[in-house]
């Protein structure tokens, strides 16, 4: 079994459609992958319609937080979509975003770069907004050579000259709304200290006392000792360990079931998830 449980799609910064998603993620030999896009549900009808024999789709999504001013993500799986309170929170991040970007491209505007707000729409779509959208423009422009070196305090990086924040979630809050929604959350790249500041490992030990049922251990954004120093502290907090590709496109290097999930972590998510349940897929016959 191949499980990847960490996906984006156009629904948020992802390159990939949500139906293209789930049929790369067949095509790359998976048996499990989960779309997990930023603040949104939006993709999960279009993958559940698009799911082909033989893979299996677990809706979630990757909620943004901040805790004492460091920026974290929280991976939830498996939750009510429906659910008032939890969807209520994830609009309001989501809808934060588009000021926000229209605020990180106007003070790009003031540094002198000459992007337009017409061009980071057309790059987002549909999509829920972010900097990687502002990135990429930034890549048109010549200002950049990747998206990657977008990421730097001269531009979008956490308190970068170009950085605006948004709407986060406290994540005490998020754990508690996920599992009133009936779903199992993961605490996201936690260890990821080449994207900035990450928060104390006191901080993973009391949002395990709170709730959360996972930490993501292998990702790319960690070193192998740090895979290895999460899954200790796991197996101390009595969390599960998963490992996932945080596919996004083109748009990032990683490619999908790059790092995957035991099997037996994944159908312990599954056993504790009542929110919904994953999408097997009949070869997209379904209405
Ligand atoms: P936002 O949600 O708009 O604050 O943007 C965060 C997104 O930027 C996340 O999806 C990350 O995948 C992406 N990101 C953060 N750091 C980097 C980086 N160094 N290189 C490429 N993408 C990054
Ligand atoms: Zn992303
Ligand atoms: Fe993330
Ligand atoms: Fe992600």
């Amino acid at each position: 079994m191949r499980i990847d449980l960490h996906a984006h799609s156009t629904a948020s910064d992802g390159t990939d459609s949500p139906a293209e998603l789930v049929r790369k993620a067949r095509a790359q030999g998976l048996d499990v992958v989960a779309l997990t896009d930023h603040d949104t549900t939006r993709g999960h009808a279009e993958a559940a319609r698009a799911v082909p024999e033989g893979l299996t789709l677990v809706p979630g999504a990757e909620l943004s937080c901040r805790l004492n001013g460091t920026g974290l993500h929280l991976l939830a799986y498996l939750f009510d979509p429906q659910e008032p309170a939890l969807l209520a929170e994830r609009e309001l991040v989501r809808d934060d975003r588009v000021p926000r970007a229209r605020a990180m491209v106007g003070k790009l505007r003031e540094l002198g770069v000459p992007v337009e707000w017409e061009q980071v729409a057309r790059i987002a779509g549909d999509g829920s907004i972010g900097r990687p959208h502002i990135a990429e423009a930034l890549v048109e422009l010549g200002v950049v050579p990747t998206v990657s070196d977008a990421f730097t305090p001269d531009w979008l990086a956490d308190g970068g000259r170009a950085y605006v924040p948004k709407h986060e979630l406290d994540p005490f809050e998020a754990i508690r709304l996920v599992k009133a929604a009936g779903g199992v959350t993961v605490f996201a790249h936690p260890l990821a200290v080449k994207r900035g500041r990450v928060v104390p490992e006191s901080a993973i030990a009391e949002l395990a006392e709170a709730g959360l049922d996972g930490i993501e251990a292998d990702h790319m954004d960690h070193e192998p000792e740090t895979r290895a120093r999460l899954k200790g502290l796991a197996a101390d907090l009595g969390l599960l360990a998963t490992g996932s590709s945080d596919y996004h496109g083109s748009r990032k290097t990683c490619s999908l079931g790059e790092y995957t999930t035991d099997p037996e972590v994944y159908g312990e998510i599954i056993r504790r998830a009542t929110g919904a349940f994953p999408v097997p897929g009949t070869g997209g016959v379904r209405a």
